[in-house]
C-alpha cells in the first residue's frame, strides 16, 4: 500500500490539521511507502508574499517532524521540488471537463460570494489529482473537506485509463470519523483561511487566552446542555481519553457548570498532549541544516517515483516514441 497526502503552507498548523490529517500521516508511515508533501504550489494561490511562503514552508517541515513524522520511514518533501507533477497536471487538464471543476466547493463558494477566482483556484483539484496519481498512491489520508477533490481525482484517473489504457492506480480517501471536521473557535470548520484556528504550536499563554475567549451560548449555568451540540465539547473530546470524555458529557447533561471550567480543562489537556512535540520542535529549530537535508533527500526519492509514473503516462498518451 502506498500512502500519500499534502498540506498547504498557508499558515501555522492548527488542531484541525493535526487531528484530521497529520495524526493519520504518523499512524500510516509504517505502510509499504508513505509520501507526505508540503503543498507550496497550492499555497501560492493564497500566500503572495515570497518570504512568508518560504517561512511557512520551513515551519511546516519543522512542525511535521516535531509531531512524529519520521524521515526514516516516510518521504517528506516540498511539492515544487517535483516538477514532474506540474507536467502531469497539464496532461490531466487536457481531458478535464469544466463542469467537474465548477462543482468543486472552493471555487463554488468564492463565486457565490461574488468574488473573482483565479485559474489556479479553479484548477486546484487537477493539480491535487496529479499530486496523488504521480506516486501510484492507494490511500490518501485527509479531513472530510478533501473528499470531493479525491472524487475528482478518481474520475480523472478512470477516464484517462478508459481512454489510454491502464495507466493510473485509483486512490481512495481515508477520513477519520472522530476528526473529520474539527470545529474552529466560531463553530465553523477550523481553517487557516478563517481566522478561527488554535495552532498546534502557539505560545502557551496566547493559546490559553484564545481558548478562554471561545464564544459559547449564554444559557444559564444551571441548564442541562447537550454535549453533542457544543463545539467546545467537540474540541475537548479530541484530547480526552474515553473516561474523561464520558465524565465531561455527564457534566454537560447534568447542568450547573460554567463553560469557563471546560475551557480551563481544554487548555490543560491540549498543553499536555503536545508537550513532547513542543520540546522536540525547540530542538529541531536549532538545526535548520538537518531539516533542509531531510527535504532534499525526500525530494530525490519523490522525483524518482514521479518520473517513473510520468514516463508511463507520456508513453500512453503519445508524448514519447
Ligand atoms: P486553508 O484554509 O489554507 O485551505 P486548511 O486549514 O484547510 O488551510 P489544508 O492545508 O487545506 O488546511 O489541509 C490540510 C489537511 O488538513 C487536509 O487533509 C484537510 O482535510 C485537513 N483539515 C483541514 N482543516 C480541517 C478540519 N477543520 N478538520 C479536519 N481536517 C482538516
Ligand atoms: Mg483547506
Amino acid at each position: 500500500m502506498r500512502v500519500l497526502s499534502g498540506i498547504q503552507p498557508t499558515g501555522r498548523f492548527h488542531w484541525g490539521n493535526y487531528f484530521g490529517a497529520i495524526q493519520q500521516y504518523i499512524d500510516l508511515q509504517d505502510e509499504d511507502e508513505a509520501y507526505y508533501f508540503i503543498a507550496n504550489l497550492h499555497g501560492l494561490t493564497t500566500i503572495r508574499d515570497p518570504d512568508l511562503l518560504r517561512q511557512y514552508t520551513h515551519d511546516a517541515a519543522l512542525d511535521l517532524l516535531a509531531l512524529g513524522l519520521d524521515p526514516g520511514r516516510a518521504t517528506l518533501f516540498v511539492q515544487s521540488d517535483v516538477p514532474q507533477v506540474s507536467e502531469l497536471t497539464w496532461l490531466l487538464m487536457t481531458g478535464t471537463p469544466m463542469g467537474l471543476l465548477e462543482r468543486c466547493h472552493a471555487f463554488k463558494e468564492k463565486k457565490e460570494k461574488g468574488l473573482t477566482a483565479e485559474a489556479g483556484l479553479f484548477t486546484y483539484p487537477v493539480l491535487m489529482a496529479a499530486d496523488i496519481l504521480a506516486y501510484d498512491s492507494n490511500i490518501v489520508p485527509v479531513g472530510a473537506d478533501q473528499v470531493q477533490h479525491i472524487e475528482v481525482c478518481r474520475d480523472l484517473a478512470r477516464s484517462f485509463n478508459h481512454h489510454f489504457g491502464d495507466v493510473f492506480v485509483i486512490p481512495e480517501a481515508q477520513v477519520l470519523k472522530s476528526a473529520a471536521k474539527v470545529p474552529g473557535t466560531d463553530g465553523e470548520k477550523m481553517s487557516k483561511g478563517y481566522d478561527n484556528t488554535i495552532e498546534v504550536f502557539e505560545e502557551i499563554a496566547a493559546q490559553r487566552k484564545k481558548i478562554m475567549r471561545i464564544p459559547t451560548d449564554s444559557r444559564p449555568l444551571e441548564d442541562p446542555k447537550d454535549p453533542d451540540q457544543d463545539h467546545l465539547f467537540q474540541l475537548y473530546s479530541l484530547f480526552a481519553d474515553p473516561d474523561q470524555r464520558e465524565q465531561m458529557a455527564a457534566t454537560y447533561r447534568a447542568g450547573g457548570f460554567g463553560y469557563g471550567e471546560v475551557k480551563k480543562k481544554l487548555a490543560e489537556v491540549a498543553e499536555l498532549f503536545f508537550a513532547e512535540a513542543r520540546a522536540r520542535r525547540a530542538t529541531l529549530e536549532k538545526d535548520p541544516d538537518y531539516v533542509s537535508g531531510v527535504l532534499k533527500d525526500g525530494a530525490e526519492r519523490a522525483r524518482t517515483k514521479a518520473s517513473e509514473v510520468l514516463a508511463r503516462v507520456q508513453q500512453a498518451c503519445g508524448m514519447r516514441q
